[in-house]
């Protein structure tokens, strides 16, 4: 087959995998080498079904011994096959790398023969990339589950990024659709990869060079809308993750229909407004200080659709609020919908040396129409005007918008929650 038409097939088939952001990795330039992470080297473009195109994203095959339901790949679909020899990817990259057309590789794979022959062709991609063409620009690479602990120390020698996908949130979903996988051996990847990760660092610090084991950390990818497993179930295997493996993202990818697919499947895509509340909610949990158990509730295990998560909790909670900017802590200030951690630390720095009012607020930037339903200034109090009021809800939530068709996480990203 054609290099051109196995391109065709292997990149399509690779645009499910959302784990693919390439932030985080410092690599320079070597000596007569070709690309670098640095600087502008590393961009984050969206193609319309969401993913980065700064990175040639493929699988090396998509035949698999597997036979995950969810996935267009497994041993049982018919979909057309292709496989890439290891060279031939290396070509593609280092072709498209000296014609800007990417500045770096994110490279996946079907399981072939068993996880660490699949592994051997990966690294052998990394490898020769890094050792004869001197290439600097990012990789990314899948790690299968139950690869052996040389081969993931092999693969974190030459990858920015590794990742291993948990697919599911729960044990008893993946049972029912993913048998051959199972949340501890993804699980124990996990730990071999932070393993990894942690010597490279404690070596680092001790010679003062630059980490030697995928200086961009790790990552992981969650399908959603697959299965009924609800918001409060992604969250709390994700949160559980980014505790035990030091994750640096949780990928949360809506489900999409595939061809042919098993009856147990939903007909339907999730929402793409689903998976980003999620991302936004993943965002409280890393940098506002919420718990899981705040964003969800017992009644409504799943997040609110309308609103933010953030938003959702502001208004289940109004005795915690208005909240005094000129007094209040770090830690309150950051529940205040509209308030993002860079301009609470703004607030916090300007007020040691002035009284804040609205006004100041507005030249931060803080959208206050929306936060002055929350917060005190030295001008400003809601307490028994409109907070009081029955239709606050309706005057701080969002008016009804066309929901963007494709960045859910950068748009997530970007937000002041
Ligand atoms: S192992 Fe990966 S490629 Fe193979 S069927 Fe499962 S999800 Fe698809």
């Amino acid at each position: 087959m054609e290099v051109q038409a196995k391109l065709r097939i292997l990149a399509d088939a690779a645009k499910y995998d959302a784990s693919c952001a390439s932030s985080g990795s410092k690599r320079e330039r070597p000596a007569g080498g070709v690309g670098n992470t640095t600087g502008i080297g590393i961009c984050h473009s969206y193609t319309p079904d969401g993913r980065c195109v700064s990175l040639l994203k493929l699988l090396l095959t998509n035949y698999c011994i597997y036979d995950c339901t969810y996935c267009v790949n497994r041993i049982s679909s018919d979909t057309p096959r292709a496989r890439f020899t290891p060279q031939e990817v290396v070509s593609l990259t280092i072709e498209f790398y000296k014609r800007n057309y990417i500045e770096g590789l994110f490279l996946s794979s079907g399981i072939i023969q068993n996880v660490d022959y699949t592994m051997e062709q990966l690294i052998e991609v990394a490898r020769t990339l890094r050792e004869e063409h001197g290439f600097g620009g990012y990789i990314h690479l899948k790690v299968a589950p139950g690869a052996s602990e040389e081969l993931i120390a092999e693969a974190g020698k030459w990858a920015d990024r590794l990742s291993a996908n948990i697919e599911l949130p729960q044990q008893a979903d993946l049972d029912k659709l993913a048998p051959a996988k199972t949340h501890a051996e993804i699980e124990d990847t996990m730990t071999d990869i932070r393993t990894g990760i942690l010597t490279a660092k404690d070596k680092t610090t001790r010679a003062g060079r630059r980490p030697q084991f995928a200086p961009a950390g790790q990552s992981t990818q969650m399908i959603v809308g697959a299965t009924e497993a609800p918001d409060a179930a992604i969250l709390t295997k994700a949160s559980t993750l980014y505790k035990g493996y030091q994750l640096r993202r949780v990928y949360y990818s809506a489900f999409s229909p595939i061809p042919h697919a098993d009856p147990r499947l939903p007909l339907q895509s999730a929402p793409l407004v689903r998976e980003n509340r999620l991302y936004q909610a993943d965002w409280l949990l890393r940098f506002y200080g919420f718990q899981v158990q705040e964003l969800t509730t017992p009644e409504s295990p799943n997040l609110p659709l309308d609103k933010d998560p953030k938003l959702a909790w502001a208004l289940r909670h109004r005795a915690f609020f208005p909240v005094d900017v000129n007094q209040a802590s770090q830690a309150a200030l950051l529940r205040v919908p509209g308030l993002g951690v860079r301009n609470v630390q703004r607030i916090l720095r300007i007020r040691r040396y002035h009284t804040l009012r609205l006004e100041d607020l507005r030249r931060l930037k803080v959208p206050v129409e929306r936060a002055k339903f929350f917060v005190i200034t030295a001008d400003h109090h809601p307490a028994g005007l409109e907070w009081e009021s029955r239709k606050v809800e309706k005057k701080v939530k969002p008016a009804s918008e066309q929901l963007l068709l494709f960045d859910a996480a950068q748009s997530a990203t970007n937000g002041e929650l």
